[in-house]
Parts: structure tokens; sequence; C-alpha cells
């Protein structure tokens, strides 16, 4: 029977070390500032930006909440980034996603200071990351680097299989796991034979979005399995892309869900942010 990988628990952790840095940065100037701006009233994202000033408060740095109506135009959502790229309490700005329709994500992301990308989406900090040189890292992919170390295994010349290719998951998922040594094959909707790879995984991260997907016998006995997925089921309840009682049975640690990944990404943000703080001290 698996092990179970406690999100909530190494995130934890690391967010009491995060809290330890803050108050000496603090404690020596200033403490390290977030800013998150939310367009629309999309209640799911309501939600995300309130998780995020808690953690922020939690840690003790200092935040700034942007709430702006549905109606705000490119200009003028630009022209606040603007504002915060130059303001010195500032390290991290977040736009949180999906801006309404009429607003260019992309044009958006890339008017953040790269410094200030706390989110790592810019073509800059993309860039980075696949040269290796990053100092901010993709904050999912990064919290699943910080899950299978906390298993104490070594990722270096495992195979990894990451299924899914999308920007924020997959492809930095892929990239990090290079850097640690990790041999690395990404699968997609397009993959032929998926279980013939899957099932010589030693490490298996499904980021599909699809519940039911990931089955026992597309795993490898004794494989680390990390489940991104974040799906609802038909009582509403969340849910990942395993079925968790049958692949359990067969891996030797797993992430449930909720409570594995989820709990790493907002503090893998408080972590970057930290990171940009002290960026901005040199
Ligand atoms: P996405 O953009 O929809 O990407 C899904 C990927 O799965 C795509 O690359 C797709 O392939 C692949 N796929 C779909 N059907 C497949 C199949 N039958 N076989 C193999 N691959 C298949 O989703 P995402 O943004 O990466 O997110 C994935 C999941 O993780 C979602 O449930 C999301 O909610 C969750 N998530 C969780 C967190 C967290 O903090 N816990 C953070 C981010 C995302 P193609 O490219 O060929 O279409």
């Amino acid at each position: 029977m698996a092990e179970l990988i406690d999100g909530k628990l190494v995130a934890a952790r690391l967010r009491e070390e995060i809290r330890r840095k803050s108050e000496s940065l603090k404690a020596s100037g200033r403490a390290p500032g977030l800013a998150v701006i939310l367009v629309g009233e999309d209640p799911a994202s309501q939600v995300y930006v309130k998780n995020k000033e808690k953690a922020c408060a939690e840690v003790g740095f200092y935040s700034e909440k942007y709430l702006l109506p549905e109606s705000t135009s490119e200009e003028e959502l630009t022209s606040l980034i603007k504002k915060l790229n130059a303001d010195g309490n500032i390290d991290g700005i977040l736009v949180q996603s999906p801006v309404p329709k009429h607003i260019d994500y992309s044009k958006i992301v890339d008017t953040i200071d790269p410094s200030k990308d706390v989110d790592a989406f810019s073509p800059v900090n993309v860039g980075k990351i696949m040269l290796g040189t990053y100092s901010l890292a993709p904050c999912t992919p990064a919290g699943i680097i910080e899950l299978i170390k906390s298993t104490g295994t070594d990722i270096s010349g495992k195979n990894c299989v990451v299924i899914g290719r999308s920007n924020i998951v997959g492809k930095p998922m892929a990239m990090l796991l290079m850097h640690e040594n990790g041999t690395v094959t990404v699968c997609h909707s397009k993959t032929k034979d998926l279980k013939a790879i899957t099932s010589n995984a030693d490490i298996l991260v499904s980021s599909v979005g699809k519940a039911g997907f990931l089955t026992a016998d597309m795993v490898k006995p004794g494989a680390v399995v990390i489940d991104v997925g974040m799906n609802r089921d038909a009582n509403g309840k969340l849910t990942g892309d395993a079925v968790f009682d049958e692949v359990s049975r067969v891996a030797s640690f797993i992430t449930p869900v909720p409570g594995g990944v989820g709990p790493m990404t907002i503090t893998m943000l408080l972590k970057n942010t930290l990171t940009a703080r002290k960026l901005h001290s040199r």
C-alpha cells in the first residue's frame, strides 16, 4: 500500500521557513511584498485571491489586492502593472487568470517586470527555465519537485513520465525534472500506447484533468505517483486523475486530492516572492 505524500505537511514546513526569513528581512528593512490583481468577478478566482492574501499575512508579507471591474481595459491594467513594476515595496505581481476576453493575457504577463513575475509565466522566465538559469520557478511544478524530494526519492537517473504538456504544468514540469537529472518522457492526447510508457515510470506525474484517467494497470509497482488533476466527480467532490484506491495499491508513494499538490502551489508563490525580494535588495 502506497504511503501518502502529505502536501499540507510539506507546505506547512516550507511556510514556516519562509515566515522566519520574512521576519528577518522585515527586521533589517522591509518584508517581501506581493500585489495580486483580479479583473472581473469569477467566484473561483475570488477564492484564490483571498487565499493568496491570507497566505501572505500568515508569513508576514506585505500585500496589496486590486479588485478591478470586468470593464477594465487592457490599457488600464497595463498602466497599473507599470506602476507596480516601479513600486519599491512590491516584489511580486500576479494577475489572476482567467482575465476577461477583451484582455490579452500573454501581453499582460509580458508587461510584468520579469524579476517580479512570481508565477514565472513571462517569456523571459520561461526561457530561463529552459536554460536552467532561473531564480523564479513555476509554482505547481516546483511544488511537485519538493513533494517528490520529501519522499527521499532521488530523481537523478529515474524514468520520469509526465502526462500533459500544458504551459503551466506539463512543459515546465518536464524541464524541472530534467534539471534534476531525471530521464523525462512527456505524453499527451496524441501519444500512442500511453500505458506502455507510463508503466515504465519510476516517477509518474499525471496532469490531464480527467477523473478516473489513471488506473493501476498504467502504473509500475513501486512508482512515485503525483496526481495534479483537480476534477469534480458526479457529486461535486474534488478528485484527481487517479483511481486512488487501486493506484495506491501499486505505487510506493502517492499524492491525495485534495491535500497533495494543491497546498504546495501557493507555498511556492510565497517562496518566489521571497526570492524576488532578495533579487531586489541587490
Ligand atoms: P490542460 O491545459 O487542459 O492540459 C491537459 C493535458 O492533458 C494536455 O496536454 C492534453 O494533451 C493531455 N491529455 C488530455 N487527454 C489525454 C489523454 N487521453 N491521454 C494523454 N494526455 C491527455 O490542463 P492543465 O492546465 O495542465 O491542468 C491539468 C490538471 O491539473 C487540471 O485538472 C487542473 O485543474 C490541474 N491543476 C492543478 C493545480 C494545483 O495546484 N493542484 C495547478 C494547475 C493545474 P494535448 O496537449 O494533446 O491536448
